[in-house]
């Protein structure tokens, strides 16, 4: 099995350090909705634990949750609420949006504010061995001490600081040292320390939660391409400094970003897209199709074509599986063994997702044609469902959304009085029927019955009501037929 290392800059043979996979995922920070990035990141890692799995390894998944932030403080002081009030609410959230995307929950959520210790234990000992200096309360890192800074993102030191300008770095040694622990400033959370009240920075937080849970060497750790740096470079210098111990991680994998048109999603630029958006729209399913049709290293860009796309993949797929046909002739052989090793050989191929699903729309196709010669294909069905579960994808026929019968009956009695103008009689509120069926019989009559006398204005109206409720109407060769929206 290979992977690409960000690290080596290449694949490499994927050698773990022993039968668990050690692995780490940078979280999120809970001050807002979770956005398709983020479901693009996790879903990858997701389907890198189910397919590491799937190949015999046990797994530990550790994901952090920076729970402390200068954007928590920010955007909990807009609200007038605590940061911790603001955290909680969102991580609820997170926790909600990877359900409904089907990622199953990892080993371990440390949250930053409960790992102060930890965190104050590294900042200590990282002091000691002269890596590290308080200045007014704060803590830095002196990066200049670290010779191989610069390692993952392949740029040398010198070129950062020439990136950097000429700027003075303030109370800093030097401009590229970056902070462990911040100074408390007044009204803000903050923690007791060596140095006095504060809160630790961003990038120690990651190295305190993946030692402590994982140890000094991880086998995996991975996130977005816009973390390599400067968190991730960061996330090594302090690791490695403080334990002694190299490599602090042995493959270090990056996703591609998401891009809507030609820009990165972001909430700086304002056009981003938030798990629940798509999932108003489209199933998990689908979601998942889309995101893992390209590769996980390169760009992908949204597009409601491309879901569209991808939602009627997933509905063959349903097909593929749910459909069943009665008194079927025996069984054809869907070759199963030969689709399973053609989906491994792209999977150990650095998770090559795209080549995945291709091969499952193949096997659904070879199902789809054989049941429609009338052959049950039980042995098939079963084969897709396992390789799909790998994916991650549950291939359940989506819950229509409920309707509102009290709706209904509302709306039934409010055009009551337009039956009359029709030559029908009035239905008296007794007779107001409460199931859908027949509800929704009754309405379709009465709108038809005004089409027969031209009354054009009261049946649009009663199609834009139930338009409102989730139901479209249709008019088809059997009449006009009724349908909950998605
Ligand atoms: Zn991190």
């Amino acid at each position: 099995m290979k992977v690409f290392n960000t690290l080596s800059g290449q694949k490499e043979e994927f050698l773990p350090q022993g039968d668990v996979v050690r692995m780490y995922v940078c979280g999120v920070t809970p001050y807002d909705d979770c956005h398709i990035g983020h479901a693009m990141s996790y879903i990858i890692f997701d389907v890198i634990k189910r397919y590491l799995q799937f190949r015999g390894y046990k797994v530990k998944y550790v994901q952090n949750i920076t729970d402390i932030d200068d954007k928590i403080i920010d955007r909990a002081n807009q609200l007038g609420i605590s940061a911790r009030e603001l955290a909680e609410k969102f991580t609820d959230r997170y926790f909600a949006d990877m359900d409904a995307l089907s990622i199953s929950r990892v080993d371990i959520y440390p949250r930053a504010t409960e790992e102060i210790p930890k965190i104050i234990e590294i900042v200590q000992g990282l002091i000691d061995k002269g890596y590290a200096y308080p200045v007014q309360g704060s803590v830095y890192f002196r990066v200049r001490k670290v010779a191989d800074y610069g390692k993952l993102s392949h740029r040398s030191l010198d070129s950062m600081m020439a990136g950097e300008g000429v700027l003075g770095g303030g109370e800093k040694e030097s401009p590229m040292d970056f902070v462990l622990w911040k100074a408390a400033k007044p009204g803000e959370p903050s923690w007791e320390s060596p140095w006095g009240q504060g809160r630790p920075g961003w990038h120690i937080e990651c190295s305190a939660m993946s030692l402590k849970y994982l140890g000094n060497t991880l086998d995996i750790h991975g996130g977005g391409q816009d973390l390599v740096f400067p968190h991730h470079e960061n996330e090594i210098a302090q690791s490695e400094s403080f334990t002694g111990t190299k490599p602090f991680v042995k493959y270090w994998l990056h996703n591609g970003l998401v891009q809507l048109g030609e820009d990165k999603m972001s909430k700086s630029l304002g056009n981003l897209i938030t798990v629940k958006e798509a999932l108003g729209k489209y199933s998990a399913d689908a979601i998942r199709i889309f995101i893992l049709g390209s590769h996980y290293r390169s760009p992908l860009t949204y597009s409601e074509e491309g879901l569209e796309a991808a939602e009627k993949g997933a509905d063959r797929l349903r097909q593929a599986v749910w459909t069943i046909v009665e008194g079927a002739k025996a069984e054809r052989g869907v070759d199963v063994e030969s689709y399973r090793s053609k989906f491994i050989e792209a999977m150990d191929d650095d998770f090559n997702t795209a080549q995945a699903v291709a091969n499952l729309f193949d096997l659904a196709r070879d199902i789809n044609r054989l049941r429609d010669e009338g052959y049950t294909v039980i042995h098939g069905q079963q084969g897709l469902v396992e390789l799909a579960g790998i994916l991650g994808l549950t291939l359940k026929v989506p819950e229509e959304p409920p309707i509102d019968i009290e709706s209904l009956q509302q709306l039934l009695l409010s055009i009551n009085k337009w039956r009359l103008e029709a030559d029908l009689k009035e239905i008296p509120i007794d007779e107001i029927p409460d199931d859908v069926e027949a509800l929704m019989e009754l309405i379709t009559s009465t709108r038809s019955a005004l089409r027969d006398k031209k009354q054009w204005q009261y049946a649009d109206k009663i199609r834009e009501r139930l338009v409102k409720l989730n139901i479209a109407l249709e008019d088809t060769v059997r009449g006009i037929v009724w349908k909950r929206k998605r």
